[in-house]
């Protein structure tokens, strides 16, 4: 057998080891899903190798009489689903779904308001020295919101007077973003919807985390609280595939077309386009009954966790509205974000290590802070519910309190997880959530 063969096959072995590993663990991870068998079988579908550069119906490539009509599918499900004048489907990511706004909304080098990343913002959102997208490519210089960490949320009173601080100065903003990774409760976006009018400021709103509870009605409806713009990623509680999406109003629409094309993509991945719009069919489907459980199964999870002596954030508000729920586990034997993230992974729970507002303070930074971020999504599509979530806070428990043998954890997760291994709210509920497509 060649050198190149015997990589080949590596790279296969290693393939299925993932996916099947990926049947033994319970991924909590904020940012993932698992996508449907629909899904799936759109990605590997011929449009992964066609190019459809500009918008349908007005394409620079030949060959798109039937990618046209599923992006049209695609944008006309993203308007109904999000009540939009206007979606371009074609970012290929979160990131470049914000950068297309940002390219909307102000000119290079303009000011812009957006959470610190210790307060949930996404390295997107951030300055240049921060490496942030933001800053680093389009040379915004970012003011933070002043946040609140015991309503973890945006203080309204504090941030307006720090706007116009700014303005009085001279430091004009342009853009204010809402939205964050780490997304426990809405935003306050109608509150600045004036000062954003007095002072011609654009709204803009990162819907990444939680596109899929907004789809569904089970979040807060940024267009009509008063953002101009909002953003998606599309597979973390939207649970379609790796890719993004800009809605806004009309007066919108040109800039961002442009800013998609030819500003952003020549290419715009036209496999993960049709998968977005089967996903987009599945939560017009299920999205209610879905975002309603994930909404369930993220509180009983903090509840659960809580009364095993954790700290879980913001228990006087109910601990989140959304999917996600923050921990300190500072006080717990394994004290650390990153250790517990490395132990809970060998007893096969994946989880992310997550900064705490006050983590800075106390000298930690995003190498060992001092939270973990769980989030319900992919869970839930497994069909866990509450009772599924306690058990999921007693393996925890188990790893990170009690120090429990982490071999014997993840054995008894692994023979757990059988169960549960179809994927649920979706229109094939019959092949295996992670079974392996094999073409060899
Ligand atoms: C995940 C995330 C993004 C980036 O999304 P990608 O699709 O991974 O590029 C952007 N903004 C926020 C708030 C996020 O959490």
């Amino acid at each position: 057998m060649s050198d190149n063969k015997k990589t080949y096959d590596t790279i296969f072995d290693l393939l299925e080891k993932h996916d099947d590993w990926m049947k033994n663990t319970i991924n909590l991870i904020a940012s993932e899903n698992v996508s449907s068998p629909g899904v799936r079988s759109a990605i590997v579908s011929d449009f992964r190798d066609r190019y459809a550069e500009g918008w349908p119906g007005e394409r620079v490539y030949a060959g798109c009489k039937f990618i046209d009509e599923v992006e049209i599918i695609c944008m006309n499900l993203a308007k109904e689903l999000y009540k939009a004048e206007f979606a371009d489907v074609r970012p290929i990511s979160g990131v470049v779904a914000n950068l297309m706004m940002y390219s909307a909304a102000m000119e290079p080098g303009e000011r812009m308001m957006a959470l610190s990343i210790a307060h949930g913002g996404h390295i997107s959102h951030a300055r240049a020295n921060l490496g942030g997208t933001a800053g680093q490519i389009r040379g915004h210089k970012v003011q933070n919101w002043v946040f609140n960490d015991e309503e973890f949320n945006i203080d309204v009173d504090a941030s307006l007077a720090r706007i116009r601080t700014l303005q009085e100065k001279g430091d004009e903003i342009k853009f204010l973003l809402f939205g964050g990774s780490v997304f426990p409760f809405p935003h306050p976006v109608k509150e600045f919807r004036e000062i954003a009018d007095e002072f011609d400021m654009t709204i803009g709103y990162d819907s990444a985390h939680v596109s899929g509870l907004i789809a569904s009605g089970r979040f807060q409806d940024p267009l009509r609280e008063g953002a101009d713009m909002v953003t998606l990623s599309t597979h973390k509680t939207l649970f379609g595939p790796q890719r993004g999406c800009v809605l806004s109003r009309n007066e919108f629409a040109e800039k961002i077309k442009r800013a998609a094309f030819p500003g952003m993509m020549s290419n715009h991945h036209l496999n993960t386009m049709a998968g977005l719009a089967v996903a987009f069919t599945e939560i017009m489907e299920f999205g209610k009954e879905y975002a309603d459980q994930v909404i369930k199964n993220s509180k009983a999870l903090a509840q659960s966790l809580y009364e095993r002596g954790f700290k879980v954030i913001a228990e006087h508000k109910g601990f989140t509205e959304s999917h996600t729920i923050l921990v300190d586990i500072t006080e717990t034997p394994l004290q650390h974000g990153n250790v517990v993230e490395e132990t809970l992974e060998d007893a096969n729970i994946i989880i992310n290590r997550n900064l705490l507002p006050w983590d800075k303070k106390r000298g930690r930074d995003y190498k060992t802070p001092g939270g973990i971020r769980l989030g319900s999504s992919e869970c839930t599509r497994l069909g866990f519910k509450e009772s599924e979530m306690d058990a999921v806070a007693e393996f925890i428990t188990r790893v990170v309190m009690k120090e429990d043998d982490v071999k014997k954890v993840a054995a008894d997760v692994s023979e757990f997880k059988k169960d549960y291994q179809k994927v649920h709210y979706a229109f094939d509920t019959e092949t295996d959530a992670y079974a392996h497509l094999r073409f060899r």
